[in-house]
C-alpha cells in the first residue's frame, strides 16, 4: 500500500502573538477590567474538521478545515475563507479576532470569524475546489447562518467558492439564502463594488493619511507587496488618483519602473497569465525584499501576515505604511518603525473596506433590493473617512500609534456593548460601587 505524501506544512510566523500583543497594550490604556479582558481575549468557539474530497484521479485525498468564531458581541460573526498552504489554527484564530476589531473600527454590527482550509489551490482543480467548498460548508452548515456567521471570500478563494457555500447551504436548508454568504457573483446578490472593495478603502486611507500628514497624493510614489485582489485594485485606484506606483510583486517577486508602472496593463497580464506577473515586462525584475526597502511615500504591504518584522523593520524606507494584508506588520516591527517615524495606517482601518461593502451586500440581500455602484461606494468611502478620522484623534487622545489607536477604539465598543448585554456584570459593578 503507498500513502499520498502528505502536503508540506508552512506555517507563517506567529500572527497570534502580533494580535494579543496589540490586544494587551490597547487594553492597558484603557484600564480593561479583568473579566471582559478574559472574555475579548478567547476565541467563542474553534471547529476542526476532516474533509475527504474524491481527487480527479480518483484518489480520495483529506484535507484539515477550520472555522473560528473570535466573538459574536456586536451581531452575527464575519469573516472570510482561506484556501492556502499556510492555513493553520494559530493564523485562522489571529484573524478571526482581526475581524472582530475590524468590524468594531468601523462600527459594523458583526463580530469577528476566520475559516481556512489547508490546501493548495493552485494544484487543484476547479472541480476538485468545488467539492472541497460543498464538503466544507457540508461540515459547517450548523455554524454558519445570515444571523449567526456569515463567511467571505479571502487569499485563495473568489466569488465561484462563495457561489457554491451559498448553494450548498441553501439546498441543506430547502431554499435560497443569498445572505449567508457575501462576495458572490452579482447575479446571485452579489453587490456591486464588492470585488474593488477592499482596494478602495486601501486607496481612501491612503489618501486621508497623505493629507492629513501635508504630502500632496498627485504624484506621491508608492510601493505595492502583493498583486491580488487587495493589492492590485489599490495601486489601479491610486494610480487613477495621481499616485506613481512605482513598483508591484507576488509570490514570485517584484517589478520595479522608476517613472511608474502601467497598472492596467500589469493587470491584464496577471489576468492573462494564470495569475502571475511572472515575466510582466513593463519594468525592471527586483526581489520582494528589494521592494520593502524602496525610498517610497507609501510602502502597502498586500499578501500576508509577518512581512515586515525585527528582521527588515530597519530596512524599510517608505515614509508611510497603509496595511492592505491583514497582519502584515509583526509587533515587533512596530517599535522600529515607531523609532524610525514610520507611520503605519492598521489594516483592521486600510483594508476594512471590504467588510463594510460586505455588510451592505448582507443587507441588500435582506431588503432583496440592488444599490448601484455609486452609492455603494459612496456609503464607504464615507465610513473609511471616519473610522479613520476617528483612529486618528484617539491616537493623538493617548498619544500613541494610529495601531494602538485602532485597537482602544475597537476594544472598548466592543468592551461597552459586552457590558450591556451582560445585565449581571453591569448589576454586579454597580453594586461593587455602591458597596
Ligand atoms: P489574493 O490571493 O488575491 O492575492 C495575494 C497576493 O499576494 C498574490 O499576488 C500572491 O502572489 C501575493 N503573495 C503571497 N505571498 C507573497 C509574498 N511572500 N511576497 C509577495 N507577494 C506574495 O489575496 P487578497 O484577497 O488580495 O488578500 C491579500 C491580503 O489582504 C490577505 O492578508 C487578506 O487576508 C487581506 N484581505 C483581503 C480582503 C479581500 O477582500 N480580498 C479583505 C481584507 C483583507
Amino acid at each position: 500500500m503507498s500513502y499520498i505524501e502528505p502536503a508540506p506544512i508552512i506555517h507563517s510566523k506567529d500572527p497570534l502573538a502580533s494580535m494579543m500583543k496589540r490586544f494587551h497594550v490597547a487594553a492597558e490604556h484603557l484600564q480593561l477590567d479583568e473579566e471582559i479582558y478574559n472574555v475579548l481575549k478567547s476565541p467563542a468557539k474553534k471547529i476542526i474538521v476532516s474533509l475527504p474530497i474524491s481527487m480527479d484521479d480518483g484518489s480520495i485525498r483529506v484535507f484539515e478545515g477550520y472555522r473560528v468564531i473570535h466573538s459574536n458581541i456586536l451581531g452575527p460573526s464575519k469573516g472570510g475563507l482561506r484556501f492556502d498552504l499556510r492555513v493553520n489554527l494559530n493564523e485562522v484564530t489571529a484573524l478571526a479576532a482581526w475581524m472582530t476589531w475590524k468590524c468594531a473600527v468601523v462600527d459594523i454590527p458583526y463580530g469577528g470569524a476566520k475559516g481556512g482550509v489547508c490546501c493548495d489551490p493552485k494544484k487543484m482543480s476547479f472541480s476538485e475546489m468545488e467539492r472541497l467548498t460543498r464538503a466544507y460548508t457540508q461540515a459547517m452548515h450548523d455554524v454558519f447562518g445570515p444571523d449567526k456567521d456569515i463567511p467571505a471570500p479571502d487569499v485563495g478563494t473568489g466569488p465561484e467558492h462563495m457561489a457554491w457555500l451559498m448553494d450548498e447551504y441553501s439546498r441543506a436548508r430547502g431554499m435560497t439564502i443569498n445572505s449567508v454568504v457575501t462576495g458572490k457573483p452579482i447575479i446571485l446578490g452579489g453587490s456591486l463594488g464588492r470585488i474593488e472593495a477592499t482596494g478602495r478603502g486601501v486607496m481612501i486611507s491612503t489618501l486621508s493619511l497623505l493629507t492629513k500628514f501635508k504630502v500632496n497624493p498627485f504624484g506621491a510614489t508608492i510601493a505595492v507587496q502583493g498583486f491580488g485582489n487587495v493589492g492590485s485594485w489599490a495601486a489601479y485606484l491610486l494610480k487613477e488618483r495621481g499616485c506613481k506606483v512605482l513598483a508591484i510583486s507576488d509570490i514570485a517577486g517584484g517589478y520595479y519602473n522608476k517613472k511608474g508602472i502601467d497598472v492596467g496593463k500589469a493587470i491584464t497580464y496577471r489576468n492573462e497569465n494564470n495569475g502571475s506577473l511572472q515575466n510582466f515586462k513593463g519594468a525592471d525584475k527586483i526581489s520582494n525584499k528589494e521592494l520593502l526597502s524602496l525610498k517610497v511615500d507609501v510602502l502597502i504591504p498586500a499578501a500576508m501576515e509577518d512581512s515586515i518584522t525585527e528582521e527588515n523593520a530597519s530596512d524599510i524606507s517608505a515614509k508611510f505604511i497603509v496595511e492592505g494584508a491583514n497582519g502584515p506588520t509583526s509587533y515587533k516591527a512596530d517599535d522600529i518603525l515607531l523609532k524610525n517615524q514610520i507611520v503605519a495606517v492598521p489594516d483592521i482601518l486600510a483594508n476594512a473596506g471590504g467588510v463594510i461593502v460586505s455588510y451592505f451586500e448582507w443587507v441588500q440581500n435582506r431588503m432583496g433590493f440592488k444599490w448601484t455602484k455609486s452609492r455603494v461606494n459612496r456609503r464607504a468611502d464615507i465610513i473609511i473617512k471616519q473610522g479613520f478620522n476617528s483612529v486618528y484623534s484617539i491616537s493623538k487622545k493617548y498619544n500613541v500609534s494610529l495601531r494602538i489607536a485602532a485597537y482602544i477604539s475597537a476594544i472598548d465598543k466592543v468592551s461597552r456593548t459586552y457590558k450591556y448585554r451582560d445585565g449581571s456584570f453591569t448589576f454586579q459593578k454597580k453594586n461593587a460601587k455602591n458597596s
